[in-house]
C-alpha cells in the first residue's frame, strides 16, 4: 500500500523560487507568512494529510455517504472526527479575515496546504472548499449584520457552507435558474424550488449548514440579469447567535456517483412546507455577478484538485512500480539488479509523464496564486491591475488544463498497475473515478474554454495573451543561450511552442468575431495548448534556477538534477503537442462542424 507524503522540498521550491513567496510575504497584511512560519505550517499540514486524511480515503470511498429516512445524512466512519480535528487545528480559517477569526495568510501558502488536502482525500476537502466560497460571498456583499451572524462560526468551521447554483434545467446555463424568492416585507424572503448536485448539502459534521442560493425575485428580469443571491441557513440563527427553528430546506436524496463517494451530493428541496427563510446578499438581480467574482477562487481550487490528485496517483504508481516484479527489463547491464517493473522503459515513460505534468501544473497554479495575492494586496494600483489581469487569464488554464491533465495522469497511474489497477484494492482506480468529476463541476472544460477565448483572449484583442507569450519567449531565449545541452534543448522546444502559441492567438482573436462557431469548436484545444505552453514556461524557469544552483554548488544537487531532467522530458515529450494543437485550433474547428446535427 502507498501512503501519501506531501512533496515538501518540491513545494518549497515552487513556493519560494517560482512563485516568489518572499515578495508576497512583504505585501501589506501578509507579514505573518515569513519563511520559517510557512515551513512550520507546511510540515504540520503534511502530518495531518498523511496521518488523518489519507488513511480515510479508501474506506471513505467504500462506505460512502448515506441518506437516512427523514433526510439526515451520515458521512463515513472517521470523517466527522477528522473534520473536528481539522477545525480545531485552525485549518479552516487559514486565508480568512482575522476580523472573523481567520489567520489572514496569503493564498499562496494556502495553495500548498490545500494541495495536500486534495491529494490525501479529495472527498473530505470538498466541504471546506465549498464553505470557503460561501464565506467569500457573505464577506464580499453581505450586510454587517449578516457577516457578524454567520462569518465567525463559518470561519471557525462550527458551521459549514454550500453553494446552490444547479437545478435540473440550469447547469452550465445559470440564466435558466427558476428557484423563487418571495419578499416577506420584513427584509427577509421565502424560497421555493429544487437544487440538485449540492456538495455537502446535508451532513453530520456540524449543527448548522449555511446555504448560498441563487434564486429569482417575483419581478426579476429574464435571464442572467434577474438572479439574486441568498443566505438560507438549515437552522434559523437567533439574534443572540443561538440556533432557532428548523428552516424549510430538506435533503430529499443523495446522488449515486462514479467517485468522491464520501462527499454527499444532495438534492435539496426548498419551501415544501411554507417557504425557506432567506436573507438577500448584496442587491437584488446582481447574484450572478457576485458569483462570478467568487468563481475565480473556486475554479482555482478545483484546478488545484487536479494537481493534488495527480501527485497522489503518481506516488501510488511509483510505489507499485518499485514493488511489482515482472519480466526482465530490457537493456540492463548483465548482472545489474533489476526485475521490478520500474526498470521497464515504458513504465519509466509513464512515471516521467505523470511527474512532469504534476510538476508543471503545480508550478502554474502556485504562480497564479501569487498573482492573486498581489492583485489583492499590492500597494501599487497599476501593479494590482496587472496581476489581476494575469490571474484572470490564468484561472481558466489552472481549472481547465490541470483537471484535464489529471485525467491522463490518474489513468496512467492505473496503467502502471496493470490488471491490479482495475481492481479496487490498489486504490489506483479510485483516483481515476474521483478525478473524473473535476473537469465537470465549477464549469466544465468547455465552459472554461469559452471563457478563455472570449473574456480572456478576444475581449482585449489578445493583449494579455501576447504579453504572457512574450514572457515565455524571454525564458526560451535565456535557455537557448546557455551552454548546458539540456537547457538548450528545452529552450529550442519552448521557442517553437511560443511561435505556435502566437499563431494560435493571431488566429483566435479575429476568428472569435468572424467565425464564432469554428472558434468555439477549437476552444478546448486552444486552452490545452496554452496550458502546455505555460507549463513549459514554468518548467523552463525551474531548469534555469536549478542549473544556476548546480553551477554555484548550492542546495540539493539531486533535486536540481531531477528537476532539469523532468523539465527536459516535458520539453521533448509533452511540449511538442502545442504544435499539433495549434493546427487543431486553426484548421480543426470547421471540420468539427462539418456534419449537420442530424448526421450524428
Ligand atoms: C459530484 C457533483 C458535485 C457538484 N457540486 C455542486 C455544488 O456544490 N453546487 C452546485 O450548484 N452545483 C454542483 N454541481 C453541478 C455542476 O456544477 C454541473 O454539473 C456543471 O456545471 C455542468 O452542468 P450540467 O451537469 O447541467 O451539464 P450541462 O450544462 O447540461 O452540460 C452538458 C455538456 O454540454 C456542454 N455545454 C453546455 N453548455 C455549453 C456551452 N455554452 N458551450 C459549450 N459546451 C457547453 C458541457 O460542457 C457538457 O459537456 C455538482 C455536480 C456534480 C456531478
Amino acid at each position: 500500500m502507498s501512503t501519501y507524503h506531501a512533496p515538501l522540498p518540491e513545494m518549497q521550491f515552487v513556493l519560494n523560487d517560482l512563485a516568489g513567496l518572499a515578495q508576497v510575504a512583504k505585501l501589506p497584511g501578509y507579514e505573518d507568512a515569513a519563511p520559517d512560519t510557512v515551513t512550520a505550517i507546511l510540515e504540520e499540514a503534511a502530518k495531518f494529510a498523511t496521518n488523518v486524511l489519507d488513511p480515510l480515503n479508501v474506506p471513505g470511498d467504500r462506505e460512502g455517504a448515506q441518506w437516512l429516512p427523514g433526510g439526515a445524512v451520515k458521512t463515513p466512519a472517521g470523517f466527522k472526527d477528522a473534520y473536528d480535528q481539522y477545525c480545531a487545528n485552525g485549518w479552516n480559517g487559514l486565508t480568512k479575515n482575522p476580523e472573523y477569526g481567520g489567520q489572514g495568510l496569503p493564498q499562496l501558502v494556502a495553495t500548498a496546504v490545500e494541495e495536500m488536502w486534495h491529494a490525501a482525500n479529495l472527498a473530505f476537502d470538498l466541504c471546506p472548499l465549498l464553505t470557503q466560497g460561501a464565506i467569500e460571498a457573505i464577506e464580499l456583499r453581505g450586510t454587517p449584520a449578516l457577516k457578524d451572524k454567520f462569518l465567525p462560526k463559518m470561519v471557525a468551521g462550527t458551521w459549514t457552507g454550500t453553494m446552490n447554483l444547479t437545478e435540473p434545467q440550469a447547469g452550465s446555463d445559470l440564466a435558466a435558474v427558476r428557484t423563487r424568492a418571495v419578499p416577506q416585507g420584513d427584509g427577509t424572503y421565502k424560497l421555493f424550488g429544487q437544487k440538485i448536485f449540492i456538495t455537502f448539502g446535508e451532513h453530520d459534521y456540524t449543527e448548522n449548514i449555511v446555504h448560498l442560493v441563487l434564486a429569482r425575485t417575483p419581478d426579476a428580469p429574464e435571464g442572467v440579469k434577474g438572479i439574486s443571491l441568498f443566505v438560507v441557513p438549515k437552522f434559523i440563527v437567533n439574534d443572540d447567535g443561538s440556533l432557532g427553528a428548523r428552516n424549510d430546506v430538506h435533503c430529499v436524496s443523495l446522488e449515486h456517483k462514479l467517485g468522491i463517494h464520501a462527499s454527499p451530493t444532495a438534492v435539496l428541496a426548498y419551501g415544501d412546507h411554507g417557504g425557506a427563510v432567506g436573507y438577500l446578499v448584496g442587491e437584488e438581480n446582481r447574484g450572478l455577478e457576485y458569483m462570478f467574482i467568487m468563481m475565480n477562487l473556486a475554479r482555482f481550487s478545483v484546478g488545484l484538485e487536479g494537481v493534488g490528485i495527480s501527485d497522489r496517483a503518481y506516488q501510488r504508481a511509483v510505489a507499485y512500480a518499485r514493488d511489482r516484479v515482472q519480466g526482465k527489463p530490457i537493456g540492463l547491464e548483465k548482472g545489474a539488479k533489476g526485475g521490478a517493473i520500474i526498470e521497464h522503459p515504458d513504465i519509466r515513460r509513464m512515471l516521467m509523464t505523470m511527474r512532469a505534468y504534476t510538476e508543471a501544473t503545480r508550478a502554474v497554479a502556485y504562480v497564479t496564486a501569487a498573482a492573486l495575492d498581489n492583485a489583492a494586496s499590492n500597494p501599487d494600483e497599476t501593479a494590482r491591475a496587472k496581476y489581476q489581469a494575469f490571474a484572470d487569464f490564468m484561472i481558466p488554464i489552472v481549472k481547465g488544463w490541470s483537471t484535464e491533465v489529471a485525467q491522463e495522469v490518474t489513468s496512467l497511474g492505473l496503467q502502471v498497475h496493470g490488471g491490479m489497477g482495475f481492481i479496487e484494492e490498489t486504490g489506483a482506480a479510485q483516483h481515476v473515478r474521483d478525478a473524473r468529476i473535476i473537469t465537470i463541476y465549477e464549469g466544465t472544460t468547455g465552459i472554461q474554454a469559452n471563457d478563455f477565448i472570449g473574456r480572456k483572449t478576444a475581449r482585449d484583442a489578445g493583449a494579455v495573451a501576447r504579453h504572457v507569450a512574450a514572457e515565455i519567449d524571454k525564458v526560451a531565449a535565456k535557455l537557448a543561450a546557455r551552454t548546458e545541452p539540456a537547457l538548450q534543448a528545452i529552450g529550442v522546444q519552448l521557442a517553437a511552442a511560443t511561435a505556435d502559441l502566437q499563431a494560435a492567438v493571431d488566429w483566435m482573436v479575429p476568428a472569435y468575431g468572424r467565425e464564432p462557431r469554428a472558434a468555439h469548436a477549437g476552444a478546448v484545444a486552444y486552452l490545452k495548448l496554452w496550458g502546455l505552453a505555460v507549463g513549459g514556461w514554468q518548467m523552463g524557469r525551474a531548469a534555469l534556477i536549478c542549473a544556476d544552483r548546480l553551477a554555484a554548488g548550492e542546495g540539493d544537487a539531486a533535486f536540481q538534477h531531477a528537476k532539469i531532467a523532468t523539465a527536459r522530458y516535458y520539453a521533448d515529450a509533452l511540449l511538442p503537442q502545442v504544435s499539433a494543437l495549434a493546427h487543431t485550433v486553426i484548421h480543426g474547428g470547421e471540420s468539427a462542424l462539418a456534419l449537420a446535427a442530424e448526421a450524428f
